[in-house]
């Protein structure tokens, strides 16, 4: 989505982008999965909202305003899964897990803390109390970026949450008809962007005020401006040779992988009760996304997400063991890898050195590791950099 709105904003501009992709489709994250007579659920990114300014720009931009659907009643229900027994829970229900004496020692106190400076274990311990962050908010912070996010700054740049301003006319919290992935086929589509899938990118050169891409077939593409909307780690590989003193910096970030197993399973096989997701206490996986949400008569499908390094069969016997079926109830099985940024205290300074390195050239960089994980934090990422980069032409 980084990628593919920063094409859009320079496509809306006049230009005409080129979107090399290097797997064999676009999108990313954004990974709507699809039987063949259209059911769909969400391997990747799952859930929008009417704060996402900037991604309902461009999803507005491409026709999709009609495709906007809103997440029903289960949106609102999740579980907790501790010593196998699963707690069903609320926004509200959800306060009833701390332990209360721990909770009114620490959270006047814990509140008026600053969090600058701040990680987000330190500062939501310091809110609910140790016991109760590490017992039962830390499943649940983690679960967000299926990592240990202990290390992560409690505000500003690679925090976990963010405050913005809601649009009215939208509902608050959206998906879209087929799925996300929608939306990046349709950016992918539109007149004027042209888009290469299987064309993994290798190297970033500099020649004269212009760019040189070279892909892995060997081939070679001369551009006025180049945006990379990939991985730190994959970013500081392309431009090691030209721009080791960005690659650097870029290399700081730190990253975690996650393996993802999705399964599509007959309504009536499943035991479990209708919910958004499913956070374990400690276990082979950080959660589990449901389409619940947006409920089909016969079928219900999970996205689990993995800790590294198991086999395939361990994680399905899991997915069956937690759903209460056999696996040969899975009428569907799908499986991505992903990684996203592990920030730490002092990201904001390395993005202030990226930025300042960034100023003035041609190169753009945006991606899920600048202002924040949410797709909408990508899309603004892209939009701004789109910016600064016409503002020099
Ligand atoms: C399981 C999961 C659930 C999520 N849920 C939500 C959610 O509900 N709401 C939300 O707002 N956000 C969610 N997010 C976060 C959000 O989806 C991502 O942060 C965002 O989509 C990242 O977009 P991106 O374009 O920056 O990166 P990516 O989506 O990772 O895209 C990077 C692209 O670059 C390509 N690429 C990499 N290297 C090369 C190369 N050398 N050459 C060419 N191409 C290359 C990759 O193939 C990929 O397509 C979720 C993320 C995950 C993983």
């Amino acid at each position: 989505m980084s990628g593919l709105s920063f094409a859009w904003h320079a496509a809306r501009s006049g230009r005409k982008p080129l979107v090399l992709e290097g797997a064999d489709r676009v999108g990313g994250c954004l990974d709507s999965r699809r039987a063949a007579d259209g059911y769909w659920y969400e391997l990747g990114a799952h859930t929008c909202y009417n704060s996402y300014s900037a991604f309902l720009e461009v999803v507005e931009g491409v026709g999709l305003r009609d495709r906007i659907v809103a997440r029903g009643d289960a949106r609102k229900r999740f579980a907790f899964l501790r010593d196998g027994a699963l707690d069903m829970l609320g926004p509200i229900s959800v306060l009833l897990r701390f332990d209360r004496r721990e909770l009114l020692r620490n959270v006047l106190r814990g509140l008026r803390a600053s969090k600058q400076g701040a990680t987000t274990c330190g500062w939501y311990s310091g809110v609910v109390g140790k016991r109760n962050y590490s017992r039962v908010l830390a499943p649940f912070l983690s679960a967000v970026p299926s990592q240990n996010v202990d290390g992560f700054p409690a505000t500003g740049p690679g925090s976990l949450f963010k405050k913005r301003p809601r649009r009215k006319d939208v509902v608050k919290s959206f998906t879209l008809d087929g799925g996300l992935a929608t939306v990046t086929a349709a950016v992918a589509a539109t007149p004027g962007i042209e888009t290469r899938t299987s064309a993994p990118v290798k190297e970033v050169r500099r020649i004269g005020p212009a760019y040189r891409v070279r892909l892995a077939d060997g081939s070679e593409i001369e551009a006025p401006v180049v945006a990379l909307a990939v991985p730190p780690s994959m970013a500081a590989a392309l431009l090691r040779s030209d721009f080791p003193d960005l690659a650097g910096e870029l290399a700081r970030i730190g990253m975690a992988a996650t393996e993802s197993v999705g399964v599509v399973v007959r309504r009536e096989k499943v035991k479990l009760p209708e919910m958004a997701f499913l956070v374990p206490a400690d276990d082979l996986f950080w959660s589990a996304v449901t389409r619940d949400p947006l409920p089909d008569p016969s079928r219900r499908a999970f996205a689990f997400h993995f800790r590294t390094g198991l086999t395939d069969e361990k994680r399905r016997a899991r997915i069956a063991e937690v759903l209460g079926v056999a696996q040969s109830d899975f009428e569907q099985v799908d499986r991505r890898m992903t990684l996203l940024p592990s920030p730490v205290l002092g990201h904001d300074r390395t993005l202030v050195e990226i930025d300042r390195m960034l100023d003035g050239e041609r190169l753009a960089l945006t991606g899920n590791y600048f202002e924040g994980l949410a797709i909408e934090d990508c899309v603004q990422r892209s939009r701004g950099e789109w910016a600064r980069i016409a503002a020099q032409s």
